[in-house]
This record gives C-alpha cells, structure tokens and sequence, in this order.
C-alpha cells in the first residue's frame, strides 16, 4: 500500500488525511505541537464552498460552532447598505458555518482519529530527503519516517515549501493588522445568523452573536507599514484595546461596548498572503492549503480551499497511479482557482483600508453604490464562481463539467 507522510495537524493535514485513506493510500500525519496548541481560539468562518468538500469527504456536519447564512452591511454612520446571502445553501440547506479554530482543529483530527489514522504529535519537519523511490522525513526530535511521498500541511511558513524549492517567497503585507475576541455580557443589534460588518469612518469591524450568549468579532486596522515584530511586542493589551476605542468610537456600531466587553482581545496580527508560489511539488513532496497560497484572511476562504485542496490532490492520486503525473494534475487543477481567491482575497482588504479622508469618501460613495440592496444581489450573482465551486469524490479527476474542482 502506498504510504504518505502528512506534515501538519492544522487544516490540510488531517482533511488530507481523511482524504488520501478514502482513497486507499495509508496517511500517517505528523504535527509540530503537542495537543495543547488546540487552544487557539480565532473565529472562522467556513464557507459553503468548503463545506460542501468537508461532505463530500464525508466528515458529516460540524457539532460546534454555528451556521451563519448571511451578512449585513453598513457604512460607519450606521446606515445599512444591504443583507445578502454568505453563498447559496446547499441543498440540504447546510450554510455558512462559524467555527472557532480550535473547535475545527479538534474536529477534523479526531475524526482522522476515529477513521484510524495515526497521528503524531511534537514532531517537527526539519528536513526530507527524496531517495530509493521514496521520501524520509526528519524531525526536530531525532527520528525520522519514510513514505512514498510527502504531503507538506505545514502553514504559511512551511518547512516543506523550503524543501521543495528553497528560493525566498514575497510575502505580501496587505496593510492591514488584524485582531478580535468574543465579548460577554452585552446585547448588541442583532439578528441570528447573521454578520453585522461596519465599514467604518478609520477601521472595519464584524460581530456575530453565537448561541451562547457571546458576541464574537473581528476587526481590521489600517496600518499602511508593515510592523516588525519587534514593534508589534511591544504593543500592551491596554494600548491595543485603547487604540481600538479610538479607532471606533468615531462611528455608530456597537464596536466600541463590545470591545470594553471582551476580557482578552487577540494582539494585532499584520495581514500577509502569498500571491504566487512558482513550484509546489518535486515528484514525491507536494505543499497544499496555506504552504501553498496562503490567503488574507478578508477572502473568508482560507480553510475552504484547504479542505478543496485535500479533497483534490487525493482523487488525482486515486485516479493516476503515478505519483509525479498525479501532482502535476492536481497543481494544473487547483492553480488557477486559488491564485484567483488570493488576488479576491487582496482586493477585499483594499476595501476595509481607510488610509485618509479622501479615500474613505470615495470608498464610501462606491460602497453605496456596489452594497446598494439591489447591486448586491446581483454581485451575489458574480461571486459564484466562489461559492457554488463543487468538487464531487465518485466523479473520476479531469472530468467535473466546467467551473467544478477537479
Ligand atoms: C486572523 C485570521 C483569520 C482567519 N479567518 C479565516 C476565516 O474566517 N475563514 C477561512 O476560511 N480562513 C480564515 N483564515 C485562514 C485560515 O486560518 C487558514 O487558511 C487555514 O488555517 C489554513 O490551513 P492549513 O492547514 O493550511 O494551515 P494551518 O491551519 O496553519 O495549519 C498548519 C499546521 O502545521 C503545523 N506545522 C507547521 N510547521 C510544521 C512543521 N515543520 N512540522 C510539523 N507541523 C508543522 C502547525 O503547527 C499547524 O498545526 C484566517 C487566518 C487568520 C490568520
């Protein structure tokens, strides 16, 4: 039986497992961490798209977390501009889902559990080599493991990718930093299902009310130059909560109660993707979800193409016995979709950045004409590329109709 070695328990990793033993290739994931870094506790939201993959590995619907099948928008003066649908429902009526990463994480690895993958955990990709038909991974601990190919999960600063093609990638600053929390204790405007999102007069802001009787909220700060990390260490929780009450206090929202009513607000994180990643895979070690094109987090699409990804490189390697053929197969595939959601990904931060008074008014006027009820419905319409994208696991690889993944 053919052997792979999965590097990363986050998303890709374990969906991929799931994925690769469907198609009778034994997955032995190995991730850097011990369990403990379960509790990282980001919101995110998993869109229909890659929901419908997640089915169709047949991981069956997600217990926590919550459906959320539509968003509002408003400008910084409270006005609504429009409520449209977060993509259309499956036909099981399946939405939209928002899902803490820890809650996703835990999720799809014991499901790998359950399915009987092994799952090792403190090991850390530190190098691989491509020798006698097969690939052995090293790890930081000492030991190593052999496979017939490698499948490198490992994240935006993937070790795998390095391997694969060691020349320096362009990260790309989206001149935004990103932060958020959940706040308790406070009713905000609400409606259940819905994204409340505030373009706001200097910054972005989204809440989403959950069952429990939490607010949950990210935010997005324009910040035109990109921090070191230096600096962004020496931002106290009590200045970042501060410049957020600044920031938001100038519009009318909620944002600012539910900033005061969120005990840990997440430090601010600078948004980066990677627009172009020239060589994913060597014959026997391929990178997938963020090793290989990382997302601003704006696209909402992140953990979607992950769980695509997964599902695709898996029916290449069902249907082409060899390895190198199917992975030139998968990359012809998933190219030009995810480079696509990258370049959507940016030009969706480009709309929540307020860098003055100048561009704020001319982003408000086209927000009152592109958000407008009427227009929105018909972008709606424009975005099915995105959202209606299925990839179905019994349809052999190659031969989906048009516009379908693979
Ligand atoms: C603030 C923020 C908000 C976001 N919001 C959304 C959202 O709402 N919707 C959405 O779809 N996406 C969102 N994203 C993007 C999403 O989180 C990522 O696209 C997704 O997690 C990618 O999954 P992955 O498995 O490729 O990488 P990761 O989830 O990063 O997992 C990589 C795993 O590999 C492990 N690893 C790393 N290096 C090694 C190594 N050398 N050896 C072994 N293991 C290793 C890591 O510990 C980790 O567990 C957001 C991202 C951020 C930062």
């Amino acid at each position: 039986m053919t052997t792979a070695l999965v590097i990363g328990g986050g998303v890709a990793g374990p969906a991929s497992a799931i994925a690769l033993q469907k198609a009778g290739i034994e997955p032995i994931l190995y991730e850097a961490y011990d369990r403990g870094a379960d509790g990282i506790g980001q919101n995110l939201v998993l869109a229909v798209n890659g929901y419908s993959a997640l089915l169709e590995l047949g991981v069956g619907h997600l217990k926590p977390g919550f459906d959320i099948p539509r968003y509002r928008f408003h400008l910084g003066n409270g006005k609504q501009l429009c409520q449209v649908l977060n993509g259309d429902p499956l036909e099981d009526g399946t939405a939209a889902h928002a899902i803490t990463r820890s809650d996703l994480y835990k999720a799809l690895r014991d499901e790998a559990i359950d399915r009987g993958i092994e799952l090792n955990f403190g090991k850390k990709l530190v190098d691989a080599k491509i020798e006698n038909d097969g690939v052995t991974a090293y790890f930081s601990d000492g030991s190593s493991a052999r496979g017939d190919l490698l499948v490198g999960a490992d994240g935006l600063h993937s070790v795998t990718r390095k391997l694969i093609d060691p020349q320096e990638l362009t990260f790309r600053y989206g001149g935004l930093w990103t932060t958020g929390g959940y706040a308790t204790g406070i009713n905000p405007p609400s409606q259940a299902g819905t994204e409340f999102m505030y373009l706001g007069r200097r910054s972005f802001f989204c809440y989403i009310p959950d069952h429990d009787g939490r607010i949950w909220w990210y935010a997005t700060v324009t910040r035109p130059h990109e921090p070191t990390p230096q600096e962004l260490s020496e931002i106290t929780p009590e200045a970042w909560r501060k410049t957020l009450t600044d920031l938001f206090g100038v519009d009318r929202s909620a944002a600012v109660d539910i900033i005061n009513a969120t005990e840990a607000i997440w430090p601010p994180r600078p948004i980066q993707d990677i627009p172009h990643v020239p060589k994913w895979h060597n014959g026997r070690m391929i990178i997938i979800g963020d090793a290989c094109h990382a997302v601003s987090p704006s696209a909402g699409q992140g953990v979607s193409m992950a769980i695509e990804d997964s599902l695709v490189l898996a029916k290449c390697l069902r249907d082409i016995p060899d390895i190198a053929a199917a992975f030139d197969k998968y990359e012809e595939i998933r190219r030009p979709r995810v480079e696509k959601i990258v370049e959507f990904g940016k030009d969706c931060g480009r709309m929540l950045e307020v860098r003055n008074q100048v561009r704020r008014t001319g982003r408000d006027v086209f927000a009152r004409f592109a958000f407008n009820q009427k227009a929105a419905e018909r972008g709606h319409e424009s975005m099915r590329w995105l959202y209606d994208h299925r990839i179905k696991w019994e349809t052999p690889v190659g031969r989906e109709s048009v516009g379908a993944g693979g």
